[in-house]
């Protein structure tokens, strides 16, 4: 039987003034972030949920709970560097990880290289192993209409006997 797992993790955060905009740890210049209880970085998290889908491991409302003050404000990096020693713990390699942005604006290309540099450092991967994209959802949607950001991102882990 094979060691490998997939995973999926998908998340959603609203834009609205007066928060920085975090995607990938990475502070892109725009005149609104995204709101949540952490750094709302909606590429971590979506990254996170398909590493911790891909091992079974539940996910990150229920590793890191929006209740808990101990995560107000939290750098998502930090969050991600707990999941990956958790996937250590369990055996779990990471073999690649791919990710996609949905946001009408700002533009996110200037900014994909420093995204993939900062998830593969702390995940102690080759850049070649993780992928960033980014979108628009053609103006359509909430996406569309710049009310939020989305991310989709798949995750392969390889279980070390
Ligand atoms: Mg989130």
């Amino acid at each position: 039987m094979t060691g490998l797992r997939i995973g999926h993790g998908y998340d959603v955060h609203r834009l609205t003034e007066g928060r920085r905009l975090i995607l990938g740890g990475v502070e892109v210049p725009y005149e609104k972030g995204l709101l949540g209880h952490s750094d709302a970085d909606v590429l971590t998290h979506a990254v996170m949920d398909a590493l911790l889908g891909a091992a079974a491991l539940g996910d990150i409302g229920k590793l890191f709970p929006d209740t808990d003050a101990a995560y107000a404000g939290i750098s998502s990096i930090l969050l991600l560097e707990r999941v990956a020693e958790r996937l250590r713990e369990a055996g779990y390699a990471v073999v690649n990880l791919d990710a996609t942005v949905l946001a009408q604006a700002p533009k996110l290309a200037p900014y994909r290289e420093r995204m993939r540099e900062n998830l593969a450092r702390v995940l102690a991967l080759d850049i070649s192993r993780v992928s960033v994209k980014a979108t628009t959802e053609e103006g359509l949607g909430f996406t569309g209409e710049g009310l939020g950001i989305a991310a989709h991102a798949v995750a392969l882990l390889e279980k070390i006997e």
